[in-house]
Parts: structure tokens; sequence; C-alpha cells
């Protein structure tokens, strides 16, 4: 859909691609099925076995809906620091959920190693490995960029988004480019994630904080490897905070901050093209999901984020 505040500030056309409208409600739901029909297709999978992640929540969620459709069982590792109504709606859907410290990739007790631990160790199970399974950008490839060029009536000039594993900015970027090879793929980046300096000067280097969900990522997943990245931007949680403020209160719009930090990617892409530009970015996830964090003044308060002013 156009966003119209997003329009005016950028002086081009801005849309955003509704994500947050998948049955589980976020862009992960992709991924989630590309991963498990891939895993099925190549006979890893059997009736009753189980799928094991690794996941800041949204690709749990997505797994637990197709894993129930498909009858699996569903295990996933998550940071205690996400989301309460991530783990709540994991919970409800019936995924064994298993809570552990958020640390740094390199200890063994990460989230994403502690998943593989988990599915070596449990008969019939498969590891879901969103950031190195390239079943993952495979999904947007063939679906997120058709669909995002279909609905642009074949006319865009510009993506962006922010990456996790990258599975969505590699597949879309690779989808689109290969429908138009003219299509700007710019990275949008939040602090504290290593990949605007790796596409600005090849080193990974992390700087400053974001308490963005779902997005960051600190190397080249194999995801993000060959991703066709043109140009990148470096987005703050402020703007991304502003983003999400205005898109609820005019044009109606309830959204997860990674969504917010895309729009302000988009509209710095949308300068950068020009008055006649279509860009195009995605609406990642909805902000119901973040009720007790982004949307609680005393949460916004206690990270120095900007309380909404109908909040109090
Ligand atoms: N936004 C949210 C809310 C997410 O959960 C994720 C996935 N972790 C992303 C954006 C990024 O998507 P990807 O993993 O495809 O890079």
């Amino acid at each position: 859909m156009r966003l119209e505040g997003p329009s005016e500030a950028a002086g081009c056309a801005i849309f955003g691609k509704c994500e947050f409208a998948n049955p589980g409600g976020s862009v992960k739901d992709r991924a989630a099925l590309g991963i498990i029909r891939d895993a099925e297709a190549r006979g890893e999978l059997q009736l009753g076995g189980t799928v094991v992640e690794g996941t800041a929540g949204n690709t749990g969620i997505g797994i637990a809906l197709v894993a129930n459709a498909r009858g699996y069982k569903t295990v996933i590792v998550m940071p205690d620091n996400q989301s309460r109504e991530k783990m709540d709606t994991l919970r409800a859907l019936g995924a064994e959920l298993v809570l552990v410290s958020p640390t740094k990739f390199a200890d063994p007790n990460h989230f994403v190693h502690t998943s593989r631990r988990i599915a070596e160790e449990t008969e019939g199970a498969i590891w879901a490995n969103q950031f190195d399974n390239t079943a993952n950008r495979k999904a947007h490839l063939e679906t997120t960029a058709p669909e995002i060029f279909d609905q642009m009536d074949g006319k865009i000039d510009g993506f962006t988004c922010a990456a996790g594993t990258g599975g969505t900015i590699a597949g879309v970027g690779m989808g689109l480019k290969g429908l138009d090879e003219n299509v700007t793929i710019a990275l949008t980046d939040p602090h504290g994630a290593a990949l605007f300096s790796y596409y600005e000067n090849g080193e990974l280097q992390a700087e400053g904080n974001s308490v963005a969900e779902g997005i960051g990522q600190g190397r080249i997943t194999a995801n993000l490897e060959g991703a066709p990245i043109d140009t990148q931007f470096r987005i703050s949680d402020q703007e991304g905070m502003e983003w999400v403020a205005r898109l609820l209160r005019e044009e109606g719009l309830c959204l997860g901050l990674s969504s917010g930090i895309n729009i302000a990617g988009a509209v710095a892409l949308g300068r950068k093209l020009g008055p006649q530009a279509r860009v195009a970015t995605i609406l990642c996830d909805t902000g119901f999901r973040y009720l007790s964090t982004l949307y609680n003044p005393e949460w916004l308060r206690e990270k120095d984020l900007p309380v909404f002013d109908w909040l109090g």
C-alpha cells in the first residue's frame, strides 16, 4: 500500500508491503513455510517429527502454525528479553518454549547454538537454521519479490529493508533484480548491527544500540552471501519510533519497530533516488505483538525512548 506520510517526507512514492497481514502476523511466515517445505522435499521431515528453531519469536510463530497444519511438533529457543506477547503466542500455539539468556553469537549458549543442540539430541527432529538455510531467502525470491513487483504494476525503482537473518533483503533483492535489473536495493541497518559498515567498507563493525526485535546482524549469514546490496543506511530507534507513531496516528497502521526503521530507510532511499521514484519496503509485523514494550510508557522511559503523547 502507498504510505502518505513517508511519501510526503521523501518527495516521491513510498509503498509498504503488508507482511503483518500474514497468518502468523509477520514476514517470517514465508521463511517458516519455505524451510519446512524444503525439508519435506528432501525427505528430512516425517509426519510426527519435530521442527526446532532459535528465533527472536516471529519465525517460531510461523513454524508453529505450519507445523501444526502439517503434523509436526515445534520446539522454539528464544532469548528471554524478547516481548512477552511473542512468548505467550508461541505457548498458545502449542510450541514448546525454551528461554535462554541473551548472549553474543560466540557464546555456546546463544539461542541459535542451543536450538541446534536440541535438534541434534531429539529423535526425528530437524533444525530449521533460518540464518544459514537458504530456503529462507528462496521463499522471498519466489514469493515476496514477484508479489511486490506485481502489486507495484512492474514500476519500482528502489527496495529497502533491515536484516535479521537477511532472508528478506537478499531474497527480495535477488528476485527484483531478476525482474528489473535497474531496481536499487538498499540495506537499512539499525544501530548495534554490523552490516552497514560491511557494505560501506568491508568491515563488520557495530555502532550504538537498538531495542528493535528481529533485526540487527553481526555477521554475513549464508542468506546474506551474494545479496545484491547497492547502497545502505543506518537508522536509529528514535527515527524508527517516530515513524511507528506517525503511521499509527495518521494512517491507522499499528506496527513493530523494525517496520518503523524500514520506513525511515525507504524515505532516505526515496530522497536519494529523486521525485519520480517508486520505493517499496516491508511492514514486518504487527504492533499488537509489542503492547508490553513499544506501546508501554514505563518500558519506553526505561529505554530512553520518547513516549507517545497519547500514552501519557
Ligand atoms: N522484522 C521482524 C519483526 C522480524 O522478526 C524479522 C526476522 N527476524 C525481520 C524484521 C527481518 O527479517 P529477515 O530475517 O528476513 O532478515
